[in-house]
């Protein structure tokens, strides 16, 4: 059982890369934008909390995102293992993702992290706006996404590096030789 981090900025692949390994090693997966978008839809109190910072491009706030986390987690069968898209994105989550798996006598065993210029992360982001139906997918809100990400969610690099976790793959190119640069460390754990 591998729980593995997948990272990196918005619209980096990891939605998409996380599938391709879903169907590959018959992981879990936990996106976390997936969950809040689902309690968006069904209009729970939670999906309004959610909804208001995503649509401004902010994090949901740590405390409210770790509970989350952590009950998403226990309600999967983890068989082959997990892949956590989305999270963490800041410093404290990822002590409390540390945290949790080891009260749960586990850990990360890696952090994948996709490396893609600024320029193209936009350009795919617009793009994708084109058909997501995301209401935070334009100009607008990616641009302070990808603030956010800077300020935020980058100190990461260094953490899970200085943890010995970090494996960064070059997030552009072709979908296969992207998955590849994945699976070989995945196939190395
Ligand atoms: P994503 O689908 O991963 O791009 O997430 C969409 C939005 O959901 C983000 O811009 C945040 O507002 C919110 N979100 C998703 N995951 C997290 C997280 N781990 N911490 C805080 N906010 C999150």
């Amino acid at each position: 059982m591998k729980n593995i981090v997948i990272f990196g900025a918005p619209g980096s692949g990891k939605g998409t890369q996380s599938d391709m390994l879903v169907a590959r090693y018959g992981f879990d997966h936990i996106s976390t934008g997936d969950v809040l978008r689902a309690e968006i839809k069904n209009g729970t109190e939670l999906g309004r909390t959610a909804k208001a910072y995503i649509d401004k491009g902010q994090l949901i706030p740590d405390d409210l995102m770790i509970d989350i986390l952590a009950a998403t987690y226990d309600a999967l069968p983890k068989t082959a293992g997990v892949i956590f898209d989305g999270f963490p994105r800041t410093i404290p989550q990822a002590e409390a993702l540390e945290r949790m798996l080891a009260e749960r006598g586990t850990q990360v065993h890696a952090m994948l992290e996709l490396q893609v210029p600024d320029e193209m992360l936009i350009e795919r982001l617009i793009n994708r706006g084109k058909t997501s139906g995301r209401a935070d997918d334009n100009a607008e809100t990616i641009a302070k996404r990808l603030e956010v990400y800077n300020a935020q969610t980058a100190p990461l690099i260094a953490w899970y590096d200085k943890a010995g976790l970090r494996n960064a793959v070059t997030g552009h190119g072709a979908l296969e030789d992207i998955n590849a640069a994945l699976r070989a460390v995945i196939d190395n754990l």
